[in-house]
């Protein structure tokens, strides 16, 4: 499917409510529109899924065929890789070599939790239960099934659209869930692609079905929707809190993949260039966009001023452009909205007396890029510590021992990610246990693995994506006994 015909599709595709631009943020220009599928859509849909779901169009399938049906999607994906990586690339402004290193990671997902299609069984319990009904000793037998949500509602956001996609669908998928998936309202392009591939390799219709409007309308509608057995939601701790809330109507459960304002340690004994490279690239890489990025770096006060000054070396060195810029390495902020966000950030900082090393300005031209931003001097009582930018601002702060960078590291409502940087692996897995984030990196950054848990402490989440859990959490389990 050629660029353009997803464009002309994303047009055409019936609605009912607002005219939605789809903005290329490195232009600033429209590159499509389309009409938010409007509150009657989502009823249709959770019809739709709970329909396939009753009949077992999908889940009734065996497990066997369902995980060759998913190995073809995830075949179709290569197929189409440059397309989904433009579609991507025109959609967030992310360079295009980027784009199409991540998009077969996305495809992978299909292969992973094809995997997991024959494996999802229950457990086995010899039981013994005493004084029983007729007061004697019964010998018993239980096992538990493991058994689909039914329709689950998968919600997630603009930094990695075809990534967040195939992250949710996947293990909806191999549960045998119907679900009904809305993505971030600025980035619809690639999941219009994605939508095709997935009817091309076999799903039964009503399987898995798209939704392509706002969060306020057609997520909220989806979100309280009384058919609608669980939420998988990845975006902003605030708009967590509100699907929380709307998903108490009939109780469904919810699993949470928020932000963070993720801690970064860096010892003095550390491999210096290696750590200031990635503790750069961990923040500034995609703009900052990325929920896991390093935002708080902290640094051994001997090495302190050494490592602030080799990441603001890195940040001047970063080329910002569009995918269609030579030499370009990052992309700019999605949207207006971020753009002001972001600046709202840093001008208030700056109002408040923090230092600007580097940075600290939108670029003078077209787009909605930001300079790669230093800032030192920063008060841990500052909004722009202690809130999520999501974007290329990094705090740089000094520590002189490990209870003095734990308590920093640890003074945030968040826990999604934490990064230790040092040669002394004692103190590296010692600091692994006390850093309260959902996932800890000693001595790398910018890690993932389709295997690996991913989850988050405090305000960062409930639940885990990815790996055995990632496909556990769309199954609920049944205990069975019976009698000997
Ligand atoms: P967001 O505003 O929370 O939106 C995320 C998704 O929720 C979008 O599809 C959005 O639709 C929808 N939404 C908004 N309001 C809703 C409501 N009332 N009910 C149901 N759905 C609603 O987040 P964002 O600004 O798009 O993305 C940035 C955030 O995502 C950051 O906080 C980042 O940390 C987080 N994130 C977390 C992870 C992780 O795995 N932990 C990964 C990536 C990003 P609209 O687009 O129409 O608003
Ligand atoms: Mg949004």
């Amino acid at each position: 499917m050629a660029l353009q015909s997803v464009l002309d599709e994303i047009r055409k595709r019936p609605g009912k409510g607002e005219v939605i631009p789809v903005i290329d943020p490195v232009t600033e220009e429209q590159i499509t529109e389309f009409t938010d599928c409007g509150e009657q859509a989502v009823d249709d849909a959770v019809a739709r899924a709970r329909s396939s779901f009753e009949a077992g169009a999908w889940h009734g399938m065996a497990a066997r065929e369902r995980a060759k049906i998913m190995w073809r999607i995830a075949d179709l994906m290569d197929e189409h890789t440059d397309e989904l990586a433009q579609l991507d690339s025109l959609n967030t402004g992310m360079p295009l070599a980027q784009a199409k290193m991540i998009v077969p990671s996305c495809a992978e997902f299909f292969r992973y939790y094809a995997g997991w299609c024959t494996k999802l069984n229950g457990t086995a319990h010899e039981v013994q239960m005493q004084g029983g009904v007729s007061g004697t000793f019964a010998e018993m037998h239980a096992y538990t099934l493991k058994e689909p949500y039914g329709v689950v509602g998968l919600i997630f956001p603009w930094n990695g659209p075809v990534f967040n996609a195939c992250g949710k669908i996947a293990p909806a998928l191999a549960a045998g869930c119907s679900s009904v998936v809305k993505p971030a309202e600025e980035t619809p392009l690639s999941a219009v692609l994605l939508e095709k591939i997935i009817a091309e390799a076999g799903v039964p219709d009503g399987v898995v079905n798209l939704l392509l409007g706002y969060g306020h309308t057609a997520g909220a509608a989806l979100t309280a929707h009384p058919d609608v057995e669980k939420i998988a939601f990845t975006g902003s701790t605030e708009v967590g809190k509100h699907i929380v809330q709307a998903a108490s109507g009939n109780l469904k459960k919810v699993m949470l993949e928020l932000g963070g304002k993720s801690p970064v340690l860096i010892y003095d004994d550390a491999d210096l260039n290696m750590a200031i490279m990635m503790a750069a690239m961990g923040i500034f890489v995609h703009s900052g966009q990325g929920c896991v990025c390093g935002s708080r770096i902290f640094v051994q006060r001997g090495v302190y001023d050494q490592v602030v000054e080799g990441i603001a070396t890195i940040a001047n060195s970063l080329k910002l452009g569009g995918p269609q810029e030579e030499g370009s390495n990052i992309g700019p902020l999605i949207s207006q909205k971020q753009l002001t966000r972001v600046m709202g950030f840093i001008d208030e900082g700056k109002r408040d007396g923090v230092e600007v090393v580097t940075g600290g300005h939108r670029l003078d031209r077209r787009g909605y890029f930001v300079h790669p931003t230093v800032l030192t001097n920063v008060d841990p009582a500052m909004r722009l510590y202690q809130q999520e930018i999501f974007g290329p601002v990094v705090t740089i702060l000094p520590f002189d021992d490990d209870d003095e960078a734990v308590a920093m590291a640890n003074d945030s409502t968040y826990g999604l990610a934490a990064t230790v940087w040092t040669t002394n692996l004692a103190r590296a897995h010692r600091l692994a246990k006390r850093l309260q984030a959902g996932t800890v990196t000693l001595n790398c950054q910018l890690v993932f693995d389709h295997d690996v848990p991913f989850g988050g402490y405090k305000q960062s989440g409930w639940g885990h994506e990815f790996g055995h859990s990632g496909v556990d959490a769309y199954l609920q389990t049944k205990s069975v006994w019976a009698q000997l």
